[in-house]
């Protein structure tokens, strides 16, 4: 990993090297500093207040940006920034509203619509609104019947994620939803009312 040099090793390589030219390396460091703080705090919008130790030390390698905990490679820095804060967990975005905290800006900002109600994304084929887009993608595709989630065992397709996971279910066996009256357990929250409602309710 000879990309990573140490800022240290160069300056003193600089001083004794070229020092009779005033090369004032100080000033040079902090400007580099001043100059990615900069970039972070205004441009950026993923940047947080955190101290962002490994954040900082992330750098280009052949034009692209590695991660160094699973060597995935990204074009851009705040890709990697983003991805990065999924190993280490870093949640620098807290909601003023509540106690949540969020890794980048934006689901931050997605988030705070569930305290305004503000519902900015509106379908274009019927009047209702949502305030995320993916909460209107998963609505749009009961106009489409567009199926975008197939079951890499048996090729079913589902027009949501959450349908796809409650139907691989059966091919797991898994039965994580129980009865609360004889414990027989479902695969899906829907069998499993559905159970609850025919054996257990009174009519
Ligand atoms: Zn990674
Ligand atoms: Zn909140
Ligand atoms: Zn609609
Ligand atoms: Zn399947
Ligand atoms: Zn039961």
């Amino acid at each position: 990993m000879r990309e990573n040099k140490n800022e240290e090793e160069q300056h003193h390589f600089c001083t004794s090297a070229v020092s009779s030219k005033g090369c004032n390396n100080r000033s040079n460091v902090s400007a580099e500093n001043a100059a990615s703080l900069a970039s972070m705090s205004d441009a950026d919008p993923i940047a947080g207040p955190s101290p962002m130790n490994v954040e900082s030390q992330l750098r280009p390698e052949h034009g692209t940006f590695i991660c160094p905990e699973c060597g995935k490679s990204f074009s851009r820095k705040d890709h990697l920034v983003v991805h990065h804060r999924t190993h280490t967990g870093e949640k620098p975005f807290p909601c003023v509203q509540c106690d949540k905290r969020f890794s980048t800006k934006s689901i931050l900002t997605t988030h705070l619509r569930t305290h305004t109600g503000e519902k900015p994304y509106s379908c274009d084929k019927c009047d209702k609104s949502f305030s995320t887009n993916g909460d209107l993608n998963n609505h749009s595709r009961t106009h489409t019947g567009e199926r975008p989630f197939p079951c890499d065992r048996c090729g079913k397709r589902f027009s949501r994620k959450s349908y796809l996971k409650d139907h691989s279910r059966t091919h797991t066996g898994e039965r994580p939803f129980k009865c609360p009256i004889c414990e027989k357990a479902f695969s899906t929250s829907s069998n499993c009312n559905a159970h609850y409602k025919n054996m257990h309710n009174e009519k």
